[in-house]
């Protein structure tokens, strides 16, 4: 790895641009992929600087494809990147800068979905999750198709502290869909107030950096592209586990235009369903007449306690699904009009 030093010395040399690099290569983008390049240098300086310093940093990319991120990231001064990247047509012009920039670019060619991190990293690099975060920091120019999945997975790692958060409070700087970045940054109230809202927040500090229109991608998105920066919070806003924080809030936004209570409601089996939603309610103090895009993190963290009480005095609370309860009684019914049918007719 590269001894610190000015960020100048880190400049990449001259190198055919990412644009010839396409057409060299003959990289046709993917629509299965979610291939959408960004070309311009300044705007993926610009992206990379939501990052903070990067000078000595290790950074993992996702999905790095021709690179220009990639470059970005080597000319802000990090020593380690390490690029994952699926598509293979990309690998060697990806080795091509790798050699550009000795001993500073690891390339994994392999799926984010599935990829270790914990395990690309020296363990040097860790820092208590109580300090600031570890020089880690995960970029990414994120493919539409994965960043959803991808993002919920990330905070379910955040809130066990695991995968890239094995490090500590790792943060990343990700591109999203505009709408997606408007939901997981919405406040209470707002129109995109939703479940990604409420995981994110109250797992992170979320930052709508900037938005990038859909024009400046090869080829153009039918949609503009928002940069979301995400710092993991020392004490998380509620300290449920996480599945049990997920559960309650799909299912208040399941029904996400009505009163609180009727989403609320699909957490209990339907023969004490009003007695349970009221007494759950009613002990986190909970108006059971507000709308979803109104509830605060700390009603959802009232919610989530008093859920978990719930699930700890009947256990089978937990595992309580309300399209299973719904499955049964459709096939109960079903056998008995089997039933009811004579023979032979
Ligand atoms: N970073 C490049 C840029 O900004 O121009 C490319 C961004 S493009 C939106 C998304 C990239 O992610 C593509 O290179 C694509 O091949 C790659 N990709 C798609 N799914 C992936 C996955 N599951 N794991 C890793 N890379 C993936």
């Amino acid at each position: 790895m590269a001894a610190s030093g000015k960020i100048a010395s880190f400049r990449l040399p001259p190198l055919p641009t990412v644009g010839e690099l396409i057409k060299l290569y003959s990289l046709r983008a993917e629509k299965q992929l979610s291939q959408n390049f960004l070309l311009d240098l300044r705007l993926t300086d610009k992206l990379v600087r939501q990052a903070g310093n990067l000078n000595n940093a290790h950074v993992c990319e996702v999905g790095p494809g021709p690179g220009g991120l990639t470059r970005s990231i080597l000319n802000a001064g990090a020593t380690d990147l390490l690029v994952v990247e699926k598509d293979s047509r990309f690998i060697p012009g990806l080795k091509l800068l790798s050699e550009a920039a000795p001993g500073r670019l690891r390339i994994v060619h392999g799926d984010i979905l599935t990829y270790r991190m914990d395990r690309g990293f020296p363990g040097s690099i860790c820092q208590p999750w109580e300090e600031d975060p570890p020089n880690l920091h995960i970029i990414g120019n994120l493919p539409f198709s994965v960043s959803t999945p991808l993002i919920i997975s990330w905070l379910e790692n955040i809130a066990n502290r695991t995968g890239p958060f094995a490090y500590g409070r790792t943060q990343l700087t990700l591109t999203f869909q505009k709408e997606v970045a408007q939901r997981l940054t919405a406040s209470t109230k707002s129109k995109q107030r939703s479940r990604l809202s409420i995981m994110a927040q109250y797992l992170c500090t979320v930052h709508h950096c900037f938005t990038i229109p859909g024009k400046a991608f090869v080829p153009k998105p039918k949609v503009d592209v928002g940069v979301v920066h995400f710092t993991p919070l020392v004490q998380p806003h509620i300290q449920q586990p996480f599945k049990l924080v997920e559960k309650i809030v799909r299912n208040i936004f399941q029904f996400r235009r009505k009163h609180c209570h009727r989403g609320i409601g699909m957490l209990f089996p339907e023969a004490r369903r009003d007695a349970f939603t009221e007494e759950l309610m009613c002990k986190a103090d909970v108006e059971p007449t507000m709308r979803p895009i109104e509830l605060t993190i700390p009603h959802i963290k009232a919610l989530a306690d008093v859920y978990a009480e719930m699930c700890a005095r009947e256990p089978l609370l937990l595992g309580y699904d309300f399209r299973e309860e719904l499955r049964l009684k459709h096939l109960d019914k079903q056998r008995a009009t089997l039933k009811a049918v004579p023979r032979g007719t």
